[in-house]
Formats: C-alpha cells, structure tokens, sequence
C-alpha cells in the first residue's frame, strides 16, 4: 500500500463532448493515469478493440458481475449496461495511482455516493448544434441513435450541477489544459498535505 492513496477521477459529458480525445490528450500529458477500461454490453464500433476502449461483455456475463458485487458502479444506458470493475480501481488506489473515470451521470453520481473524495468533472460541447454536427461526422450511429442520444444530452447537462468541475471542449488542448490544472489544483487541498506542516509545526 502506497503513502499517498490515489485520486479517483471521474469525467462525463454527453456523447460527442469530445470525451475520448480529451482523454487521450490528457493521458500523453499525464502517463501516471491509469485510464479505467469499462465493461459494456453494447457491440464494439468499428476501429474499437476488446480490452483497449471496453471489456466487451454479452448481457449474462454484464449481470453475473452486477451479482458477484464486482463492479464499483454500472449503468444502463441507450439500451446497454456499462461498469467499472471495483477491483481494477481499489487496487490502483491503494497503490497511490491516480484512476481515471470516463462515465454516464447515473454511473458518477454513484462514485460520488461510495466515493465521496472522487473529483468529478463535466465536459461539454460548445453548443447543442455544434454537438449534433459531431455526432453527424462521427458517422457511427443510424439517425435515430444520434437523434436519442441528442436528447439524451440535454438530460445528461442538466445534471452538471451536481459536478465539482465543469469544462467546455471547444478546443481539445484548451479542454484537456483545464482538467489538468484541476487535476493539480486537488493535489494541493489541504487535508491531502497536513503532513507536510508537521515538521514545521510539530504534532502536538
Ligand atoms: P459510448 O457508447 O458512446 O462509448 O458510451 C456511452 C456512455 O457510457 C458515455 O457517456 C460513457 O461515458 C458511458 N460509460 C462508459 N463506460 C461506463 C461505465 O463503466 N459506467 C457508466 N456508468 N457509464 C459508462
């Protein structure tokens, strides 16, 4: 067990907030991140891997492990389960690991429940145009997908009250700065550096 446990972080966003690239451009700058790979039933889009952006699971598997009280958290989203395996992100804690969450509001209000110290941060898109023109290009879902996933959206903001932290992705470099300054701004709370002040102070 690490000195210093490590930051659960949680970040969401609509579909088409630019989630995935923000996090790829925040794990270059921050190699030490574990990135939590989920556990979905949904089917693999075109140029995703097993074990790399999902652990592909079929619906038996997905609720066996609900059963087995496996997973920190799951989901049911757009007709699919999605999870974080509770064991994956204890032990990385534990090793002084900084974790990072990429999941749906339901998902994150549930860390925030069993996880409280969690940071959690929402992305969003410049506008609800600029959201949909995404979803569009991304040209991986039928109209109707992309049509329930838009409303899905304006749900999913409304629950960014509930967020410590809340970044818009106009620019992906300008949005994964953000996250990263917030990243260190928690790593300088207080409580998490008592201990530096006790050779100053002493421990009465
Ligand atoms: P997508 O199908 O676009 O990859 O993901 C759909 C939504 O599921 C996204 O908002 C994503 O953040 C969320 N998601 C991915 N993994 C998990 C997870 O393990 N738990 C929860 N609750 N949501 C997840």
């Amino acid at each position: 067990m690490s000195e210093r446990r490590g930051e659960l972080i949680v970040l969401s966003g609509p579909s088409g907030a630019g989630k995935s690239t923000v996090i790829a451009e925040l794990l270059s700058a921050r190699r030490d991140i574990h990135f939590s790979v989920s556990f979905t039933t949904r089917q693999p889009r075109t140029g995703e891997a097993d074990g790399v952006n999902y652990n592909f699971v079929s619906r038996e598997e997905f609720e066996r492990m609900i059963a087995n009280h496996e997973l920190l958290e799951y989901a049911e989203y757009v007709g699919n389960y999605y999870g974080t395996s509770l064991k994956v992100i204890r032990d990385k804690l534990d090793q002084g690991v900084d974790v990072l969450l990429d999941i749906e509001v339901q998902g994150a209000a549930k860390v925030k429940e069993r996880c409280p110290e969690a940071v959690l941060i929402f992305l969003i898109p410049p506008s609800i145009e600029e959201l949909s023109r995404r979803l569009h290009r991304r040209n991986t879902d039928p109209e109707e997908t992309i049509q329930r996933r838009l409303e899905k959206a304006r749900e999913e903001c409304r629950e960014s009250v509930h967020y410590d932290y809340l970044v818009v992705n106009d620019a992906v470099v300008t949005a994964a700065g953000e996250i990263l300054s917030i990243l260190e701004a928690e790593r300088c709370r207080t409580p998490k550096r008592l201990h530096l002040t006790q050779g100053i102070v002493g421990t009465t």
